[in-house]
């Protein structure tokens, strides 16, 4: 077994068994699997480092995967979209108007996430991993057709569709020795437009109650719906889509009762639970309301 050297100076510091920086995606695996679950990647440690704190989690160990290649930067070809490292900071991505301007509801869920200072550290990776039903980026990455590649788990590198990766609050398809590597998110389509709202009653530092996503591409000669695509977040035990409103819209001119009628839908499509933040019953008002400005949003978008 490959011995792998812990930081001599942050393991004790943080408490822990050991502390590593990988240079590779293999020796960041090798000592994933050597920690049997009780080592956890982190990259922004935004999440990580709050649950080390508050002591509500134990790690024996961290590993640091912000120097594996390629991991931290991210790539905008014509033709081929957006290709993003998983250990990118929002803020990297919501500086550049390659982003804001093509790709607008990442833009907008990028923007309500925390502070300019959490954003400069938080990961969209990280945002994904922690697999909280209200990560901001998820809905508006779902209606982005995006997908993710990651590895680990013994079966090597694969890729799947953003709204594959979530099983339930905290949990997603990783493993605790799965990596994830990288996010493509597609060139937006020709008559398309897409929004990202969410509701929080404080206007910063604060998880979304609910939240939208919506993209529709137009046909361009009748200008009825081609395509809908709806995702809602925190309003479900994973970010989730809303199948049947989406169905009400394809094939018809986009007028605002129609939306109206896809929002009650989408209501009825979610099943949000009761918390200290807002009633089921709450929520499933603000999804209505949520998806049809959303709707609304992506559509004049579109016909732009
Ligand atoms: C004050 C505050 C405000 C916040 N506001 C918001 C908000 O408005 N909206 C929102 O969505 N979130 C918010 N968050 C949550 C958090 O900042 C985000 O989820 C952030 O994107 C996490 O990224 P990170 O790189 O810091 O993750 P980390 O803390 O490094 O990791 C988070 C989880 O993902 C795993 N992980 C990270 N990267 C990988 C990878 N590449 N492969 C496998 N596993 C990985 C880690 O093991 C861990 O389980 C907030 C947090 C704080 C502290």
């Amino acid at each position: 077994m490959t011995q792998f050297r812990a930081h001599p100076i942050l393991s004790p510091v943080l408490g822990l068994e050991g502390y590593y920086e990988p240079a590779s995606t293999d020796e960041a695996l090798d000592i994933l699997r050597q920690g049997s679950g009780n080592y956890k990647p982190f990259a922004g440690g935004t999440d990580v480092m709050i649950n080390l704190r508050r002591r509500t989690v134990t790690y024996k160990g961290l590993v640091n995967i912000k120097r594996l290649p390629g991991i931290t930067s991210w790539s905008n070809k014509a033709g081929e979209g957006l290709h993003i490292g998983a250990a990118t900071p929002f803020g990297d991505l919501e500086s550049s108007p390659s982003v804001t301007q093509r790709y607008s509801a990442l833009a907008e869920s990028i923007r309500v996430i925390g502070s300019v200072q959490l954003r400069n550290m938080a990961t969209i990776g990280g945002n994904l991993c922690n697999a909280s039903p209200a990560a901001d980026s998820a809905p508006a990455l779902i209606v982005s057709k995006a997908t993710i590649t990651f590895t680990g788990n013994g079966e090597g590198t694969r890729s799947c569709l953003v709204e594959q990766f979530f099983r339930g609050p905290g949990r997603s398809i990783l493993d605790s020795d799965g990596l994830l590597l990288s996010l493509d998110i597609p060139e937006p389509e020709p008559n398309s437009g897409d929004c990202f709202q969410r509701f929080t009653p404080r206007g910063a530092l604060d998880i979304g109650i609910a939240s939208a996503a919506s993209r529709v591409t137009l046909d361009q000669s009748s200008g009825r719906v081609l395509e809908a695509v709806i995702a809602l977040g925190a309003v479900a035990p994973t970010p989730v889509r809303a199948v049947k409103a989406e169905e009400a819209l394809v094939g018809h001119e986009p007028t605002s009762d129609l939306m109206a009628q896809a929002a009650k839908i989408a209501k009825e499509e979610c099943n949000p639970i009761s918390d200290i933040r807002g009633s089921a019953s709450y929520r499933q008002a603000l999804v209505e309301v949520l998806v049809r400005r959303t709707l609304e949003q992506a559509v004049e978008r579109a016909q732009k």
